[in-house]
């Protein structure tokens, strides 16, 4: 088994779901006693959120690239960043580390195209839903992205922020996050990505009848894919 990096993300809410699925994840092939072998790093999401909201991406993309090096110099044979919106600095963190990266919009890009849809919805934060990196990202794999109209975008994003990054599952929340899933299918999405590791807490497949791509489960699945390749 290799040993996966991750760096937590950002909220601790969504790490703790890395760490739990990650390990369930290697029971379930190995079964006994075996549990997942993963060096995990985490900062403190206040810090970072300041940083975004600042629009000082440079400076967030400096402190988590020198997260990641930490993990390769401690042996992990990959790294995964346990959250979409920081994938914003990607590019910060594949250059300092020589070990793989696992790009989670690649990871999902892959699942969108072997369920054979090339038009999909995506749910996040501000600035995944409105900025480039990932979209763009997607774009560039052949992949049409919707977002969810200025209003509804508001309350994503509030919902991840006020509520899921601090534990808190709303059933209100809930519905509104089911009806704004359903309006970007009503507009011509395939299917919708979950493209914020603490949606999977409020949300996930067993709610709708057409795909949603829930990146959480997705970007771990991937991670034991290569921790058994
Ligand atoms: N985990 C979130 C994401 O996947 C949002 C919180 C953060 O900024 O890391 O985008």
């Amino acid at each position: 088994m290799k040993t996966v990096g991750i760096i937590g993300g950002m909220s601790w809410e969504s790490t703790a779901k890395y760490y739990q699925w990650l390990n369930e994840g290697v029971r379930m092939r190995l079964g006994g006693l075996h549990s997942a072998k993963i060096i995990l790093t985490s900062v403190d999401f206040d810090d970072i959120a300041k940083l975004q909201a600042a629009n000082a991406w440079e400076q967030a993309g400096e402190i988590l690239a020198g997260e990641a090096l930490k993990l390769e110099r401690a042996g992990a044979d990959f790294v995964v960043l346990a959250t979409n919106t920081m994938h914003r600095v990607a590019k910060n963190i594949e250059s300092e580390i020589r070990i793989p990266f696992i790009h989670l919009a690649d990871a999902t890009a892959e699942r969108i195209k072997a369920a054979g849809l090339n038009k999909v919805g995506l749910l996040g934060t501000r600035y995944t839903m409105e900025q480039d990196f990932y979209k763009g990202r997607l774009a560039q794999q052949g992949i049409g992205v919707l977002v969810p109209d200025e209003a509804s975008r508001e309350m994503v994003h509030g919902v991840i922020y006020d509520e899921l990054c601090l534990g808190k599952v709303v059933p209100a929340s809930k519905q509104a996050y089911i009806k704004a899933t359903q309006s970007l299918v009503d507009a011509g999405a395939q299917g919708v990505i979950l493209g914020c590791t603490e949606i999977t807490l409020l949300i996930d497949q067993m709610d709708f009848s057409f795909p949603v791509f829930d990146t959480t489960r997705i970007h771990i699945e991937k991670s034991l894919d290569l921790m058994f390749s």
